[in-house]
This record gives C-alpha cells, sequence and structure tokens, in this order.
C-alpha cells in the first residue's frame, strides 16, 4: 500500500552516518477531542542512518480546526510541532519499525501533531462564551437574563417564581 507517508530509506540502511533531508505533503486524518486535522500536513525532516536504523528530525506544520471551548466558534490554526522519532528494524518500545526498505512516518506524524494540539482553546482570550441560560453568544451582544444574573445571586431562583 503506497502513501505519500511512506519514505524509502534503503540507501540510508546501507551507508550508517549518512544523512539526507526528506520533505513530506499529505492528508493526515487525525482527531483528538474537539480538534482536527484541516487539510494537508507538511514535514520538513532530516533523515539520519544509525546502526539500528533511522532517526528522524525535524518540524512539522498542520492545519487543525479548532472549537472554542466558551463559544463553539470555529477555526484553524496552525501547529509547528518539532519532530524527532526514531525507526528500527528491530523495533524496540519509543520506536516505529522499518518495514523492508520503507519507513512509514504516518502513525509518527500523527502522534507528533495531535501531541501539539491545544486543548480547552479559546477563540480570543476575552471570549464571553455563550449564556449558560439561554445559550446567547454573549460576543455579538447581551441577553436578557444575564443582566438579572449580574444582579443579584438570586436572579436565577427569582425567575423561577415569576
Ligand atoms: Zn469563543
Ligand atoms: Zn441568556
Amino acid at each position: 500500500m503506497s502513501s505519500a507517508f511512506h519514505v524509502e530509506v534503503g540507501d540510508l540502511l546501507t551507508h550508517p552516518g549518512s544523512r539526507r533531508d526528506a520533505t513530506v505533503t499529505g492528508v493526515l486524518e487525525a482527531r483528538r477531542d474537539m480538534a482536527a486535522v484541516d487539510g494537508p500536513i507538511r514535514a520538513n525532516l532530516t533523515l539520519e542512518s544509525t546502526p539500528s536504523g533511522v532517526v528522524a528530525t525535524g518540524s512539522v506544520a498542520a492545519p487543525i480546526a479548532l472549537t472554542c471551548s466558551r463559544c463553539l466558534a470555529p477555526w484553524v490554526a496552525e501547529v509547528e510541532p518539532s519532530f524527532t522519532q526514531v525507526f528500527a528494524v528491530d523495533p524496540v518500545p519509543d520506536t516505529f519499525p522499518i518495514q523492508g526498505t520503507t519507513i512509514d512516518l504516518e502513525p509518527a506524524l500523527r502522534d507528533e501533531v495531535l501531541a501539539a494540539v491545544p486543548v480547552n482553546v479559546v477563540h480570543d482570550p476575552d471570549c464571553r462564551g455563550l449564556c449558560g441560560t439561554c445559550g446567547t453568544d454573549l460576543n455579538n451582544g447581551r441577553c436578557d437574563c444575564e443582566e438579572s444574573e449580574l444582579s443579584s445571586p438570586f436572579a436565577g431562583l427569582k425567575d423561577l417564581f415569576e
């Protein structure tokens, strides 16, 4: 199975100590909580041959569709995690396998990109969120219930008795 994230490394495996650059672009399917990769990602990597396999270092740029945790507004932000992963002919924990003479960067990229996704993000530090009573987006203006809640901690009770 061919993938944009498969990289042929036979030349490196036969030349320990050698290194070369590799740029990989492709669409990565990944999501975490309310965030998802949105569009193609790009990885600028240096591949270095070691006695046990290949070490890939560099950086990744990935557009992420985010949702404001206060007002639920969607937007897209780019994350740019650095990347260091080890690919081994005989995989041990914390390494990825080399299949024949090919490395599959996809699972490694998914790990790095998802680890860089911010959690509980707000679209603006001053986001006012949604009214917990009526759901109005308070960034667009006030609702009637907000006034009464601010005026008294018992305003919600008062509403029950009106
Ligand atoms: Zn917001
Ligand atoms: Zn309201």
